[in-house]
């Protein structure tokens, strides 16, 4: 199961830095070429600090995954300065489509809900296959699901993730129900907030959430409290939900439904929720089109079409149900060269929420800005 970098022995002279492609609370992140055999991949840079704290996590993380529901980590190095600083760089396979919100953003905002079942499915397979791992991520909202080229979706930035065993063992250890947190507010579960303990359903309060964002294309809570501090204490104490999509079908509000569960142990698992209809309604038709299946266009492509692990099936039908795939290789290609030009001309886009650490959940703050 656990893998180590895939091009381990990539030096600091052997790859080169393009355009920003994103940044977050803790680093940014590069399109990088090698200068060996002329790949694209990303670079997520930290420097010193929770940043670098961050990126170490996610780096031993993403090392020990193996999914094609989880961006894959291809190397790191890490870079000591002459003033004792130091500086690490975690490479990643290079999602050219960006984030679930960038994609949102690039049309009109919000997405159709046939687009949001197809997305969400493919989320739910990282999430159980996460889960059957001991990982809760901790961090689940649009900017986190990356888009491939290719018709792959993959969860991303695990910054915050955390093994569960290490949770509770720190827990039995300290004696004290204070844990240290990541995440987002207003996509953390009322007990994670509350400090009363995370989990699996934590995550799955954050899909809740994150269905949310792709159909209103606006965070959760953003119809009911303006304040970020308001809307976390109305999380924490209140025995309310986010406010529901209008549009949204009844097999997608019973699915919110069931996210959405305050009580963590009544919540649905991802395992379940697998068999929702909201997420079933789409897989006869994701079927019929896999008639028409693509050939690989990249090493990761290849990959997964010669996967015979029990994912496999998983994957061909993650091959057909892209809305954003080309089904000829020659043309995945050309748009891939495409998008690289486009990621290198485009900055990154602003989100209001930011992504806070802190040793206490009590201690949990919101912030607009960087
Ligand atoms: P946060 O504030 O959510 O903690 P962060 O500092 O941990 O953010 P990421 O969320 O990992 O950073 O990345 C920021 C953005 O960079 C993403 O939303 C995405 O647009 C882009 N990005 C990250 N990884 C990749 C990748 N492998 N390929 C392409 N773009 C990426």
């Amino acid at each position: 199961m656990a893998t180590d970098c895939q091009w381990p022995t990539l030096r600091p002279d052997e790859w080169v830095k393009g355009k920003l492609v994103g940044s977050g609370s803790f680093g940014s992140v590069h399109l990088a070429m090698s200068k060996v055999n002329g790949g694209l991949f990303a670079v997520k840079s930290a420097e010193s600090g929770a940043g670098l704290e961050a990126l170490e996590n996610e780096a031993k993380i993403l090392q020990s995954l193996n999914s094609q529901y989880v961006v894959r980590c291809i190397g790191k190095e890490l870079l000591s300065g002459s003033n004792g600083e130091h500086k690490l760089n975690v490479f990643m396979e290079y999602m050219s489509g960006g984030s679930l919100s960038d994609a949102a953003e690039k049309f009109g905002g919000m997405l159709e809900e046939e687009v949001i079942q197809l997305y969400t499915r493919e989320i739910l397979h990282g999430l159980k296959y996460l889960h059957q791992n001991g990982i809760v991520h901790c961090d689940l909202k649009c900017k986190n699901v990356l888009l491939g080229s290719s018709r792959d979706i993959k969860l991303a930035d695990f910054g915050s993730a955390k093994r569960l065993k290490e949770i509770k063992a720190n827990r039995g250890l300290s004696g004290s129900s204070c844990q240290s947190i990541g995440g987002t507010p207003l996509w953390m579960a009322p007990e994670v907030l509350r400090n009363q303990g995370l989990d699996f359903a934590s995550d799955i309060w954050s899909l809740g959430c994150t269905v949310i964002e792709m159909a209103t294309g606006r965070p959760p809570w953003s119809d009911e409290v303006s304040n970020p501090m308001a809307a976390v204490l109305k999380i924490a104490c209140s025995d309310k939900t986010p406010q529901f999509p209008a549009q949204l079908s009844q097999e997608g509000v019973d699915f919110l439904i069931k996210c959405l569960e305050r009580d963590p142990k009544r919540r649905w698992t991802a395992e379940n929720l697998l068999n929702h209809p909201f997420v079933l309604r789409n897989s006869t038709r994701i079927h019929t089109r896999n008639e028409h299946a693509c050939s690989p266009a990249s090493i990761f492509d290849i990959e997964v079409y010669d996967s015979d692990d029990s994912e496999s099936t998983d994957a061909k039908e993650l091959q057909s149900n892209n809305p954003f795939s080309r089904c000829v290789a020659e043309r995945n290609r050309t748009a891939r060269r495409e998008q690289a030009k486009s990621d290198l001309a485009s900055g990154p886009s602003s989100e209001i929420w930011i992504t806070v650490r802190c040793e206490e959940a009590y201690k949990t703050y919101t912030g607009y800005g960087e």
